[in-house]
């Protein structure tokens, strides 16, 4: 990187416009014949030069400019940004022998937040459609459409869309009649609304441990965890991994549970071909701005079971009578969506597998740049396929995460580290009643990476993770 910005003191001046043609960042570093740093010249040195009429033959030493701002390579980011200015924005950076090993860049768009919802597609147009026509509020054409074709997406017959993801997963189970004195088997390792939306239906969540290899819930937990009171098994789809289904719906034929799946980071993955979110009795869906498609807010709770379907419909829409307005047969709820979000929803979907197939791009360039001694990433397992949420790798253990995310971060880089044990905390840890081992060690040595789109500079990006440790 380094060695593209660097002219030696013998060069002409027409030689260093070239390097610094070559380069395109309109500055070259001057070093003499022991490597040291002796001058700098931007394009803005030599136009000076050429319009004083001088020969472009003459030696670069004449021009260049000998008092200059550099930078120690071991200089902190904050005293490195107090020698940028409006015209500075490339200093070099030298060792203690004052060889130039490396170069620091302001840009103002150096900031590579982990997700970016892109909306690229029909997006606005359906938006605007749906704001034109009027139907602004819960119903509308675009809320159908989007219930039917995302639904068809996960191969459901039924989808019913509602407010968001964690209110997807209290539909489902308030529509399976889960509540007080029922006990509802969740993994250790997952976002909290796994875990609220089941104390919020009233029924008691018990955590259990995930697979070391897919990270998602461990069926062998699962069995040992389950009680008379057992109704339910929540499986999180993980960071996109799928579970082990056929382990999880033969324990629950077994046992006599309802199965809810978490699917709200792993739209269109798969175990042996299909897709998550129709092996339960109800899949739930979010579609907040980083996950893989977005409505804003949203979610969907997806199902192939007609009348679990019209019970949500039910208790979605406060409850009320299909046939009889304003008269109540169960106290329901107002979960739904607008039909503003299930436009942009729908545009959404429409480039899904565009969506996967980019994001398993910058998934596969990061396994292509990153040193695999450094980072481990998630696996791809025999009858799972998995699909690219945010990329998630597993940091060598003696690297200590915390810290070298805030590394990142001073870097530009919006790395996030995985869940913590919903055990650890005070508010949730009466509801785990064994040690989760595989949980507590992922959970301290995973890693969430910037994931979208729109990812530009992954070569820079790598680079900076790849030293982020110095
Ligand atoms: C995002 C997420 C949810 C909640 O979805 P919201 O739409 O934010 O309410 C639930 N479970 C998991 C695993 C999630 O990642």
């Amino acid at each position: 990187m380094i060695k593209k910005l660097l002219s030696r003191s013998n060069n002409s001046i027409i030689e260093v416009m070239m390097i610094i043609n070559e380069n395109g960042m309109g500055i070259s570093f001057v070093i003499d014949d022991d490597q040291k740093l002796i001058g700098l010249v931007t394009d803005g040195d030599i136009r000076q030069a050429i319009i004083k009429r001088v020969e472009l033959d003459t030696k670069i030493t004449e021009v260049m400019n000998t008092k200059f701002i550099y930078g120690n390579i071991d200089e902190s980011y904050a005293s490195l940004m107090t020698k940028i200015s409006d015209f500075i924005h490339i200093i070099p950076l030298v060792n203690d022998n004052n060889e130039v090993v490396d170069y620091f860049e302001f840009k103002q768009n150096m900031y590579f937040p982990v997700a970016i919802p892109n909306l690229n597609g029909n997006e606005f147009h359906y938006l605007v459609d749906a704001f034109m026509s009027t139907w602004i509020s819960s119903s509308g054409e675009y809320i159908l459409r989007f219930e039917k074709e995302f639904s068809k997406y996960c191969d459901c017959s039924y989808g019913v869309s509602c407010t968001n993801g964690t209110i997807a997963l209290h539909l489902a189970l308030i529509a399976l009649g889960i509540g007080s004195g029922d006990e509802v088997i969740i993994p250790d390792l997952t976002f909290a609304a796994t875990i609220n939306a089941v104390i919020h239906a009233g029924a008691t969540p018990v955590i259990v441990d995930v697979e070391e290899d897919s990270w998602c819930i461990d069926p062998k937990k699962i069995e040992e965890a389950i009680t008379e009171k057992t109704k339910a098994v929540i499986p999180v789809h993980l960071y996109g991994q799928a579970c082990d289904m056929d382990a999880i719906t033969a324990l629950a034929k077994q046992y006599n549970l309802s199965v809810i799946e978490d699917c709200a980071e792993a739209h269109g993955a798969m175990y042996k071909g299909k897709k998550v979110g129709s092996f339960g009795d109800i899949g739930c869906f979010s579609f907040y701005g980083n996950k893989v498609i977005t409505t804003g807010e949203g979610g969907m709770c997806t199902t192939n079971n007609l009348l679990l379907d019209e019970k949500m419909r039910l208790l979605r829409d406060h409850g009320m009578s299909k046939t009889k307005r304003y008269w109540h047969d169960v106290i329901g709820y107002n979960y739904r969506t607008t039909n503003l979000q299930a436009a942009i929803g729908l545009a959404q979907l429409e480039r899904i597998d565009e969506i996967h197939k980019n994001r398993k791009m910058y998934e596969d360039k990061y396994r292509k740049i990153l040193d695999p001694d450094m980072f481990t990433f998630q696996k791809n397992l025999q009858n799972r396929e998995k699909i690219t949420w945010l990329v998630s790798v597993l940091l060598r253990e003696d690297i200590e995460r915390d810290g070298y995310i805030s590394k990142l971060k001073e870097k530009g880089i919006d790395a996030r580290p995985f869940f913590y044990p919903l055990s650890d905390m005070d508010i949730y840890k009466l509801y785990c009643k064994t040690y989760t081992p595989v949980t507590h060690k992922i959970s301290k040595i995973g890693l969430n990476l910037p994931t979208y789109e729109s990812l530009k500079n992954l070569d820079e990006i790598g680079a900076i993770l790849q030293n982020g440790r110095a």
